[in-house]
């Protein structure tokens, strides 16, 4: 029998091969979207709903792309981003900018192979095995030097399978420099990692807080209110007798901090009836807390739906928290009497 490979715990899961890539695409993705992040323009535009873009997101898809394409070339992927805005004339300065990015990572790549490889990921409905991209999750807080994720899922038969989620501006702890930034992993039965995303260093099994009492629960939630009513986490919290103030984040990086133990709860409060939640915006974050022992829901108690399409269509909010205090979270919601 073989030593068990300190930097492959996962040697043994049936898939072992599909982590090994996504980790390495996460990396290197991650290499570009930090290098965008330290320039002084990040290359941002507008997309026709107004959300910000930028040169990272585009590099940071097509990389993704190309690795999952040449490594498993009949799965799809449903990305957040197109190469539409790219292949106009009024995008030729960004495209230039995004291919000698990707270039300096894939030699060789021309203007072409980056459009072609970011269209790879516009699977719209779902299919029985597929990748779920958000290139730069938390694109708001890239733009002001907050956190952000590069944040892939696989999908198989409408359930998490495996994740990864790249955090270049995320230390040790929250409160740490980036460091090394983190890298985090998870598959499904087989646990959840973190480890250095910008060095080698073995993964560590993750677990989250024993915590149980949720009036000592640290929670985190949105720094942008416009994606979850800080307004009403403050009544959920204030119900509990919660005391710490909420920890705000960008990104799923929230997830990634439930899942290591440094807080109890994500609560993403939703603040507008006609919004539906991003599968990209969930599926890494999820799988890393529910494998690390933690529970994830919606703000109903209802297991989050991967098998909708884009959308987690029958699903409102989102509530990620280590376990033992998630029945009091989601019964102290019930009381706000929130409609739908
Ligand atoms: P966060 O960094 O946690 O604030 O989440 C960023 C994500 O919020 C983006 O990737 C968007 O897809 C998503 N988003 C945009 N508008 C809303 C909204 N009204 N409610 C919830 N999420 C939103
Ligand atoms: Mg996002």
């Amino acid at each position: 029998m073989t030593a068990p490979d300190p930097t492959r715990p996962w040697s043994a899961h049936p898939l072992a091969r599909e982590l090994d890539v996504a980790l390495d695409a996460v990396r290197e993705a991650g290499s570009l979207c930090h290098e965008v992040g330290q320039a002084v323009d990040r290359g941002a535009l507008a997309k026709p709903d107004r959300s910000p873009v930028t040169v990272a997101d585009f590099g940071a898809q097509a990389l993704v792309c190309r690795a999952l394409g040449e490594a498993f070339a009949a799965d799809p992927v449903m990305g957040e981003e197109s190469a539409a805005a790219l292949r106009e004339p009024e995008g030729a300065a960004l495209l230039a900018r995004v291919t000698a990015l990707v270039a300096a990572r894939q030699p060789g790549a021309g203007a072409g192979d980056v459009c072609e490889w970011i269209d790879r990921g516009q699977l719209a409905a779902a299919a029985p095995r597929f990748w779920a991209l958000d290139p730069v999750d938390g694109t708001k807080g890239f733009l002001r030097g907050g956190q952000y994720a590069i944040a892939l899922a696989l999908v198989i038969d409408g359930q998490l399978a495996a994740a990864v989620m790249g955090c270049p501006s995320l230390g040790t702890q929250v409160a740490d420099d980036a460091g090394d930034g983190t890298l985090f992993a998870a598959l499904a039965g087989g646990g959840a990692w973190q480890m250095p995303l910008r060095a080698a260093g073995a993964p560590r099994i993750m677990r989250t807080s024993t915590v149980a009492d949720p009036a000592r629960m640290r929670f985190c939630e949105s720094v942008e209110a416009a994606h979850s009513s800080h307004g009403n986490a403050a009544r959920v919290t204030e119900l509990l007798g919660v005391t710490a103030p909420p920890v705000r984040l960008d990104s799923q990086a929230k997830y990634g901090v439930v899942a290591r133990g440094e807080a109890e709860a994500y609560l993403r409060m939703p603040n507008r009836a006609d919004y539906s939640e991003n599968i990209w915006d969930h599926a890494a974050g999820a799988l890393v807390v529910t494998e690390a022992g933690g529970t994830v829901t919606d703000i109903a108690g209802k297991p989050l739906d991967f098998s909708r399409g884009v959308k987690l269509a029958v699903n409102r909010g989102v509530v990620a928290t280590c376990g033992p205090v998630h029945a009091a979270v989601i019964g102290a919601i019930g009381k706000l009497g929130l409609a739908g």
